[in-house]
């Protein structure tokens, strides 16, 4: 069971988390959970490109190790990036200890003051922890060992140092240069990764729940895919004719 829409009274239990942004603008804010991943986070980039929108994309750690290319291609059409941890571990299932370690690994890969707990599922000890902490100038030598290991590992054919070298650039720095970590909720939950609903459905519900200063949350995930090529442009299309425009958190 999930809300499409937030429920007032959960954010009144968490009010220390971002759940919706300024109602007062016509401004939508998207986000793309668990990639980046090959074809669908490029799909899901391409129709974005269309309507020239942005959005703001929590990525797994593990999967931008996987795919850097992709990740890359995420910060050059200048989408927003936000840490969704390393191996989208849940909250209430993992010791404080562990979860940090795993926001860690992602934050050094992300670079980010954006933080979604994956599920939507965090222990209030874990977020004092991450509210708390301050991005760092991370050691560069340990990206270029975790890209190093990704180059070993898949054997890929690419321009890996091109790709170290853009990776080492910290483009959010001046931005994010000691600000806190923002723990980033959303107020419409598109249902996209539920395989019962039906695709014509999923629209319906993003479209009712959707409102100034909403964030939507899409998954650019395979299981997702089925309903995300459906309702994304169609409802890119709607919002663009009702006037609103795209904002990046
Ligand atoms: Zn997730």
């Amino acid at each position: 069971m999930y809300f499409v829409k937030t429920p007032w009274w959960l954010k009144k239990l968490y009010p220390q988390l971002i759940w919706n942004k300024d109602r007062n603008t016509k401004t939508i804010f998207l986000t793309f959970d668990d990639g980046p991943i090959p074809i669908v986070t490029p799909a899901v980039l391409k129709i974005l490109k269309t309507y020239n929108a942005k959005a703001t994309f929590f990525c797994i750690g593990d999967n931008i190790i996987k795919h850097p290319d992709i990740f890359l291609q995420l910060k050059a059409d200048d989408h927003t990036i936000g840490n969704h941890t390393q191996n989208h571990l849940k909250g209430w299932a993992t010791a404080d200890n562990m979860y940090i370690d795993n926001f860690n690994k992602c934050q050094i890969l992300t670079q980010t003051n954006l933080f979604r707990p994956p599920y939507g599922r965090i222990k209030r000890s874990q977020i004092i922890e991450i509210q708390n902490s301050k991005f760092k100038n991370q050691n560069l030598a340990t990206k270029e060992n975790e890209i190093q290991k990704s180059k070993n590992k898949n054997q890929t054919p690419t321009n890996i140092l091109h790709q170290t070298e853009t990776l080492n650039i910290p483009v959010n720095q001046s931005k994010i240069k000691n600000q806190k970590s923002q723990i980033i909720m959303w107020d419409v939950l598109s249902g996209d990764f539920d395989t019962t609903l039906k695709p014509e459905k999923c629209l319906k519900n993003v479209l009712k729940h959707t409102e100034n200063g909403s964030i939507v949350v899409f998954h650019d995930s395979l299981k997702a895919w089925d309903r995300l090529h459906y309702v994304l442009p169609k409802a890119l299309e709607y919002w663009h004719e009702k006037g609103f425009k795209f904002g990046l958190l």
